[in-house]
């Protein structure tokens, strides 16, 4: 299986009847990824004739039967894959439900417990994924690449108290909805100091100084833990 995020004009090429074959695809692709070309060339004609998918996520509503059984990872939230952290949020479940085991020592609480406990941040993750898919599927928007380009630029500019959600999922291990809601924190000062890419490189130093002062007081220090 191998995933392509695409502008809506090339989805119309990679789902036509009948599908486009292995020379077609290469063809296509040979402008956009020189490089890619020879990997291509060197794959089984098979890879080319499976048909493009849906990519979704699940979501239920019980993981437990009472304290007896439980299900973790894609078997109770499949993750779309649109921030590749399907199987790290089932790494994450399986760390999560051996902490709690060593702190109530007791596998039927956990059972019946795990999913008040973690859900939060499963369906946070899940809500994020989907969220950078519709950026992704944007991404030919001028306006998310200077949002992109900000808030990298804040994250220079304060990097202990600044954080972009990526580097806040990758590198932290500060419980997802707690991120989500971060998140939504900086976005709504970016808004409340109607900061842009452009605005933010025009500042002079002093200015720039008062804004992370700012930034300080509004946002505890970020610590990645990798
Ligand atoms: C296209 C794609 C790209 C992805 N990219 C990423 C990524 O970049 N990063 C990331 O973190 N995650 C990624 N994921 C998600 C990741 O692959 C999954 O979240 C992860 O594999 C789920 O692990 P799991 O053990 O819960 O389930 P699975 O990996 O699905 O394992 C379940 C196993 O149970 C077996 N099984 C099913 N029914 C039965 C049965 N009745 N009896 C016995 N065995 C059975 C299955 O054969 C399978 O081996 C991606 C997923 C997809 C589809």
């Amino acid at each position: 299986m191998w995933n392509l995020f695409c502008t809506n004009e090339w989805v119309d090429f990679f789902t036509r009847t009948p599908l486009p074959n292995k020379a077609e695809i290469i063809e296509f692709l040979a402008p956009q990824f020189p490089l890619l070309i020879n990997v291509l060339q060197q794959l089984p004609d098979a890879c080319f004739e499976e048909p493009s998918a849906n990519m979704y996520g699940t979501r239920s509503e019980y993981w437990n039967y009472q304290d007896s059984f439980l299900l973790l990872g894609d078997a109770i939230h499949g993750m779309a894959p649109f921030y590749a952290m399907g199987m790290n949020t089932c790494f994450e479940d399986c760390a999560i439900f051996d902490q709690q085991l060593q702190q109530h020592g007791d596998i039927g609480t956990v059972i019946a417990t795990f999913q008040k406990y973690r859900k939060p941040d499963v369906d946070a993750m899940q809500d994020i994924a989907f969220q950078n898919f519709r950026n992704l599927s944007n991404s030919s928007d001028s306006s998310f690449d200077q949002e992109w380009r900000l808030d990298r630029l804040l994250s220079q500019y304060c990097p202990d108290h600044w954080a972009s959600e990526s580097a806040l999922i990758s590198f932290h291990d500060l419980p997802v909805a707690q991120v989500k809601q971060r998140v939504a924190q900086q976005q709504q000062f970016i808004s409340a100091q109607r900061l842009t890419y452009d605005s933010l490189v025009q500042k002079t130093s002093a200015e720039i100084s008062e804004l992370c002062q700012q930034i300080k007081t509004l946002f505890h220090p970020y610590k990645p833990t990798i």
